[in-house]
């Protein structure tokens, strides 16, 4: 299951996500929770999308869920696949499936999350299946 790793690019930071990067470096998936409606949304936001709160506030999530859909991609120097994994805390992300056999993916599949280096050193969350 060792396969060539593909290079990625660095996130683009802003004042709503640096946080979230911050955690990703340290290996730590976070999200954020509204605490007026309790709704957990992502990508962080500083207004809850949910009841335009901005008291929201940030924890770290368990880094478990599902895939939703994917889709891999063969024809590429070095194959890989996209996902949206839907995480136990109910937010779906678009994301990386790695560590895995492409033709063993399938819908509703318990996945964790994982890291990968970025080309400078930041850290983008991906997903391997458990
Ligand atoms: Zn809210």
């Amino acid at each position: 299951m060792s396969r060539e790793e593909r290079v990625y690019a660095d996130p683009s930071m802003n004042m709503e996500n640096e946080e979230y990067w911050k955690a990703t470096k340290q290996g730590k998936l976070i999200l954020k929770k509204c605490d007026d409606c309790g709704e957990t949304h992502f990508f962080p936001r500083i207004i809850c999308p949910h009841c335009q709160s901005s008291n929201t506030s940030w924890y770290e999530a368990s880094g478990k869920g599902r895939i939703y859909s994917y889709s891999v991609v063969r024809r590429a120097p070095i194959p890989y696949a996209i996902a949206y994994v839907t995480l136990d805390e109910g937010v779906s992300m678009l994301t990386n499936l790695v560590d895995c056999d492409f033709d063993d993916l399938a819908v509703d599949k318990e996945v964790e999350v994982t890291f990968r280096d970025t080309e400078g050193g930041e850290k983008l969350p991906m997903f391997r299946p458990v």
